[in-house]
């Protein structure tokens, strides 16, 4: 193999840069990225990098000079349009193609846009470093920002807002905050907090219409109330960025279907990040998943089969959602059907075990970080959750 095309110029991309370094491989390495920017880490746009000036600088994931000495030529600024893998050629918005021997696909996600907030001028999103700096200059001066989208991101984002002194207001169908990981329990305990610090949270309320004006956004709710927002945040969640895949063959179903390995169907081409959907042999089910970790892992592991070694990728999934002083970590797949135990609960801390199937499948720890490493063990030995809930095998 002579040239290794990454596509996609953020975590995975960059963590699959640096292990086909780390295990040897001497041949080019092109990173494209839609982003003008050198890569960067994304958590602090909805935390502390909202409370001043957005910069790029602490961001960074790696400082320019690590691209020299790896030998990586950056084609930042472009987006991949195409891919044509009998050829295996990258096509780019400016026309010209890159030739690839091999191909990483690490685009990531996109934000989910609905029918009611697409055409709207003044709404902002949370993706990238740009999108945060619009959001830092929107905040700047309003009174009242409405985030549509009760979500991690939605949510984090009313945190810091509200302790910037904004008046915040965040609407969302689901019945509780982040409904969809957690279900009910583990929401109502952050929607708690949320209340506490003076945010409104309006939950099983659809927005209707919104209607802007040059100076304010009226959000129309569907029980007659209307909000009046200075900044208008929608976060209704993410996509896997695939529409640029388009008629290349690469088979695509919420995210680039692949094989345990990270390869996909086409011989020469792996995926990996929040863009990837794989068959997770710890839990037996297909997933993608939208977090930090899993990137980075993602990243190596996609690079390690591109090389040679296509072993099967198996995780516990792992992230955190930082909101005012309540730390969640958070182990496994839980998702909002699952059975739920509380196994500890206070003003402060939290922790909480879900159950699919009689087997555990995940855990929430609120500023409870000792407890996490053994729920981890317990997810990955698929242990029975009647036991992890009666404390056998939990501390
Ligand atoms: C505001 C925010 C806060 C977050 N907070 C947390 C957190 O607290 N904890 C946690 O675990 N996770 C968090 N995450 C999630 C985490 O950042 C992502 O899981 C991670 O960034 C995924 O990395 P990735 O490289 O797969 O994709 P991405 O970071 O999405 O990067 C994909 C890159 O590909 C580029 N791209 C897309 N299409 C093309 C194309 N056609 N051609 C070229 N380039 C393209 C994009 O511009 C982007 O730069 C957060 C995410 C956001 C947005």
């Amino acid at each position: 193999m002579r040239r290794i095309v990454v596509v996609g110029g953020s975590l995975a991309g960059v963590s699959a840069l640096e292990e086909l370094r780390a295990r040897g491989f001497d041949g080019e390495l092109v990173l494209v990225g839609a982003e003008r920017h050198l890569p960067y880490t994304r958590p602090p746009l909805s935390k502390e990098a909202l409370t001043g000036e957005v910069r790029h600088g602490p961001l960074a994931l790696r400082e320019s000079g690590w691209y020299d000495d790896h030998h990586v030529t950056l084609r930042l600024g472009h987006a991949a349009t195409g891919l044509d893998s009998r050829e295996r050629v990258v096509v780019l918005d400016d026309g010209t193609t890159v030739g690839y021997d091999g191909l990483v696909i690490a685009t990531g996600s996109s934000p989910r846009r609905s029918a009611l907030t697409s055409t709207l001028v003044n709404a902002l999103e949370l993706r990238n470093l740009d999108d945060a700096e619009r959001l830092v200059r929107a905040l700047r001066g309003a009174r009242h920002l409405v985030v549509i989208g009760a979500g991690f991101i939605g949510m984090e984002a009313a945190a810091t807002a509200r302790g910037l002194g904004v008046e915040v207001t965040v609407v969302d169908v689901a019945a509780s905050p982040m409904n969809r990981a957690f279900g009910s329990a583990v929401g109502q305990w952050f929607q708690r907090r949320h209340q506490e610090h003076g945010v409104r949270v309006l939950c099983s309320t659809a927005v209707e219409r919104i209607e802007e004006s040059s100076h304010r956004t009226l959000v129309r709710l569907a029980g007659g109330e209307t909000l009046a927002a200075d900044a208008l945040l929608v976060a209704v969640g993410a996509t896997a960025t695939t529409a640029w895949l388009a008629g290349s063959g690469l088979p695509v179903g919420d995210g680039i279907l692949c094989e345990p390995s990270l390869a996909t169907e086409i011989p020469g081409v792996v995926a990996a990040g929040d863009v990837a959907r794989w068959h997770n042999g710890t839990f037996g089910e297909p997933m993608r998943i939208e977090h930090w970790t899993n990137a980075v892992e993602q990243g190596r592991h996609a690079a390690a089969t591109l090389l040679g070694d296509p072993r099967p990728f198996t995780s516990v999934p792992y992230f955190w959602t930082d909101q005012y002083d309540a730390k969640l970590r958070c182990v496994g797949r839980p998702s909002s059907g699952d059975d739920v135990e509380i196994l500890a609960e206070s003003g402060r801390t939290l922790v909480a075990v879900f159950g699919r199937g009689g087997v555990v499948s995940g855990a929430v720890c609120v500023n409870a970080p000792r407890r996490l490493a053994a729920l981890r063990q317990a997810i990955a030995e698929r242990a029975p959750f009647p036991d992890v809930v009666a404390g056998t095998l939990a501390p």
